[in-house]
């Protein structure tokens, strides 16, 4: 078949509210013109993440009615275990809230001041993390990411060469182990290809690194090695999965992604003596490590998602879904990141609006965009979110690249909400010569672009001139 239908019906639905562009043009003002500030309720598609926002099945809420909430030893814990042992192939599994628990807990039992820690990148969290031990993150993305319009198949893959030079320069002894995000999620969510995770691995193994993955989107980089990489196509997604954590030493798991839940994630590993360091320091703020801060209906959940989301029929739409929404995008004269993203489309907005400067935060204009003519929330991941803001001076350094993701929750959309964004897209790109930048008014210290709030550069009605509609929306 042609058509790839959505591998699910809905029973239960969640009514969406619609509001009128004007009503969107005063909440975007009365939300400084921050998306973060503006109420879920408020928005039509909310495509702001793909994190904890996914659609739970009937079988996921099945499983959460035999969640045992017992303190210590639930049975929902082992279900739970054994469900990571048998995917991900480690004897150790510890429980934890998100994915950004899993880091401090690891790294704060792992890293200690000065040291390196390498991956192709580090989420932010995760660099975050690192570098609140005193150690520095670094990212050694492979050269193919800085051109987003070629077609690798693995723009995710870590540059190995660069690799070799950071152990040669700075000693293997200062790189207590190394990391790798599968896929690539600040790099555009491109994924790794089992070749260079194997080579990965194996320079690492000379100098005696351990290897730890970020395994967040790990059945989506399965996806894409089955479906791109040379002699792959013949495995299933879980031996392709397994393949990839038996170079690793071990991993942290946002289940927030592909778990399909709503809130968890774990630290699996085999280190049995560093497994028992990370425990006693998981009880003193997440809990006892049978439950790791979450409740038994929540391990449950993670259990039955971990296993659905290694089905091809779902990984095959969700492929589907994204390269849907990158195709009309383009074709309504939006470019986007090269080639799509299984979680996101990432919109250039730098090529869409080359008449703004980047000090005019461009990316921040296509998201303010997006939510007035259609009631869309996506991300700035730009200068908004990545430039730096110089308190003593006022210099403010800019991005190196302005983007606008449009992150796809799992099971939530249909084809017509996609058609949808596009057509609203399309509005955008047909009055994009009439758009001005933005400024920012007030940023706090660190995270701006959580809190920010900002100002359209000309303003005839409060908010930045709107494009005008094509006859064909004007109904
Ligand atoms: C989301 C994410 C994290 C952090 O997980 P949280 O559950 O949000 O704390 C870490 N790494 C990657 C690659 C992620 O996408």
């Amino acid at each position: 078949m042609k058509t790839i239908i959505e591998p699910f019906r809905s029973k239960m639905v969640e009514p969406i509210k619609f509001t009128t562009r004007s009503q969107r043009m005063q909440i975007l003002a009365d939300a400084g013109y921050n998306l973060f500030q503006v109420k879920a309720e408020d928005v039509i598609i909310d495509l702001l993440t793909d994190s904890g926002t996914a659609a739970m099945s009937s079988e996921q809420w099945a499983a959460m009615m035999r969640g045992d909430e017992s303190y210590a030893g639930c049975a929902s814990y082992y279900r739970f275990r054994d469900k990571v042992a048998d995917i991900f192939g480690f004897s150790q599994v510890i429980p934890v809230h998100q994915g950004r628990a899993a880091e401090r807990l690891f790294f704060g039992c792992f890293v200690k001041p000065g040291d390196i820690v390498p991956s192709n990148t580090h989420f932010d969290t995760t660099r975050a993390n690192i570098e609140a031990r005193g150690a520095q993150a670094v990212d050694l993305p492979c050269v193919e990411v800085q051109s987003p319009d070629s077609d690798h198949p693995f723009k995710g893959n870590i540059d190995i060469q660069a690799l070799q030079e950071l152990i040669k320069a700075e000693g293997a002894h200062r790189i207590p182990f190394a990391m790798l995000t599968i896929t690539n999620n600040a790099g555009g969510g491109q994924p790794v290809s089992l070749s260079n995770i194997a080579e990965y691995r194996r320079v690492l193994r000379t100098h005696n690194i351990p290897l730890y993955v970020d395994a967040a989107r790990f059945a989506e980089n399965a996806y894409f090695i089955q479906r791109r990489e040379a002699g792959q196509m013949t495995k299933s997604i879980r031996s392709i999965a397994r393949e990839v954590f038996s170079h690793a030493d071990g991993c942290l798991m946002s289940a927030k992604k592909d778990g399909m839940a709503n809130m968890g994630g774990f630290i699996a590993l085999n280190d049995e003596q560093l497994a028992a360091k990370i425990k006693e320091s998981l009880i003193l703020t997440e809990g006892f490590p049978t439950y790791g801060g979450l409740s038994g209906r929540d391990l449950e959940a993670i259990a039955v998602g971990l296993e659905e989301v290694l089905s091809e029929d779902y990984l095959q739409y969700r492929e589907a879904a994204a390269r849907y929404l990158y195709n009309g995008l383009t074709e309504n004269g939006v470019p986007c990141i090269s080639p799509p993203a299984m979680h996101a489309v990432y919109i250039n907005a730098q090529a869409f609006l080359r008449h703004i400067p980047q000090s005019q935060l461009p990316g921040q204009v296509v998201a303010c965009q997006l939510y007035l003519e259609g009631g869309i929330r996506a991300c700035e991941i730009g200068t908004v979110m990545f430039g730096q803001h110089d308190p003593d001076t006022g210099a403010e350094s800019v991005a190196r690249q302005e983007l606008v993701r449009l992150a796809i929750p799992r099971r939530v959309y249909t084809q017509s909400h996609f058609d949808y964004v596009i057509e609203v897209a399309g509005i955008l790109a047909q009055g994009k010569e009439e758009l001005s930048g933005m400024r920012i008014v007030y940023q706090p210290p660190a995270l701006r672009h959580f809190t920010a709030t900002f100002a359209p550069l000309t303003t005839t009605k409060g908010c930045n001139p709107a494009p005008r509609r094509p006859a064909s929306a004007a109904v």
